[in-house]
């Protein structure tokens, strides 16, 4: 594994807002017209002081001081609206803003409460719920089929799925990872998991204000990688997937990786034969920010949820690249508390609205984030007796035809 001496001899790890314009991205920004259209996409530019054509203006005129003044910049939930729509395609959300942050978490060291303790529990436990990490592997014990956990059954295995935290420990996560269980049990899929050995991937470490953490994690993973044979890994979550993707490769990650969505839809014709049970459901789907508008996989959930008999598929308003995002990105699934104190609205409550008006009566999701997220704003809104919200593996673990 690469020392952290190394790590930042590598780009883009080396980019520090001094050195920003010596490095090709900040050349790129230096590129910026000036548009606006960062802002006109961002969900909450209007609640931001400093969004991204404000700080680049002031990053010219040398007076990037300004941005650090106030803690507006909380209100960013790593979206990639802004890097979407960016006519320059300047990564404002993978690099300009992850440093901005990192300087006004300098200057305001006192952060929100709820998202505090978040990044405090990733450190000490590996999870932002703050559980005990021996219980990571508990919901295993009723998934109704076998898990192979390599610390117990070491045997080289061909997908490593890495469950990730909200899987393994938010009830309705572990509803989720059940049913993927049984997904990929049915394609006949040899897998294992790293049980209690896995630790979250620390990606809103590094997309909110804590490079530290994100590293600290970053290497724990990787040191456990290296114990075990397996041909590649497969997560639940989008962020993890970036994470890997993007930031991992620096300290030597090599290994082939896909999101669980996209894994199984390039297994479908094996699958679709097994999806017997009828669901007449009219699905709508959220195209989350990741795995969507970062990583283009529009085509494989809607694939696979228009190949389970009987579901109508329906599109919001918003959607694809233009898709609104639930607010739990950038370290807003702990800002509820702090954004509902500032008066701005929630992004989930937004979004769910939306959905209930296609008619839909299931919102399908494909990040791990969103099941708490909308299940909590149908509640707050009242639709929760309109609407369920159902991660694209349990509806199609919903129609396999052998239920446990
Ligand atoms: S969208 Fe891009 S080019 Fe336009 S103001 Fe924003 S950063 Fe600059
Ligand atoms: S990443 Fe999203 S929330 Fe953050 S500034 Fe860009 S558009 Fe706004």
């Amino acid at each position: 594994m690469a020392t952290a001496a190394a790590r930042t001899m590598e780009p883009p790890c080396e980019i520090t807002l001094e050195n920003l314009f010596h490095t090709p991205e900040g050349r790129r920004v230096l590129t910026c017209l000036q548009c606006g259209a960062c802002v006109a996409t961002c969900p909450y530019g209007e609640q931001m002081d400093y969004p991204p054509r404000r700080i680049i203006a002031l990053l010219r005129a040398g007076l990037v001081e300004k941005v650090f003044t106030n803690d507006s910049l909380l209100a960013c939930v790593a979206c990639y609206a802004c890097k979407a729509k960016c006519p320059r395609q300047i990564d404002l959300t993978g690099v300009l803003l992850p440093l901005a942050k990192e300087q006004v978490l300098a200057r305001h060291p006192e952060l929100p409460a709820e998202l505090q303790k978040a990044l405090e529990n990733k450190l000490r436990y590996g999870n932002p719920m703050g559980e005990s990490p021996r219980k990571r592997a508990a919901w295993t014990a009723t998934a109704g089929v076998p898990i192979r956990q390599l610390p117990t059954d070491p045997r080289p295995v061909d997908v490593l799925w890495f469950v990730e935290c909200y899987c393994s420990f938010y009830p309705r996560g572990q509803d989720n990872a059940r049913a993927t269980a049984r997904v990929m049990h049915a394609l006949g899929v040899d897998f294992a998991i790293l049980g209690n050995e896995e630790k979250c991937a620390g990606e809103c470490g590094r997309l909110t204000w804590e490079p530290g953490l994100f590293d600290t994690l970053m290497d724990y993973n990787m040191t456990v990688f290296s114990k075990y044979k397996f041909n590649r890994i497969v997560t639940s979550c989008p962020h993890a997937y970036d994470a890997f993707k993007i930031r991992y490769p620096i300290v030597g990650f090599n290994y082939a990786l896909e999101h669980t969505t996209p894994y199984v839809a390039r297994h479908l014709e094996k699958l679709r034969p097994l999806l017997k049970r009828r669901l007449d459901y009219t699905v709508t789907y959220q195209d989350s920010c990741c795995l969507g508008r970062h990583n283009n996989f529009y085509d494989e959930p809607r694939a696979l949820l228009t190949a389970i008999p009987g579901v109508k598929l329906v599109d919001m308003t918003h959607n694809r690249v233009n898709s609104i995002c639930c607010g739990g990105g950038g370290g807003g699934m702990w800002l509820d508390t702090y954004y509902k104190t500032k008066g701005y609205e929630r992004l989930s409550e937004r979004r769910v609205k939306e959905a209930v008006a296609t008619g839909a009566d299931v919102l399908a999701v494909s990040c791990d984030y969103e099941i708490s997220r909308f299940e909590d704003a149908l509640k707050v809104l009242g639709h929760d007796k309109k609407m369920v919200v159902r991660d694209v593996m349990e509806l199609l673990a919903e129609s396999l035809e052998v239920q446990p």
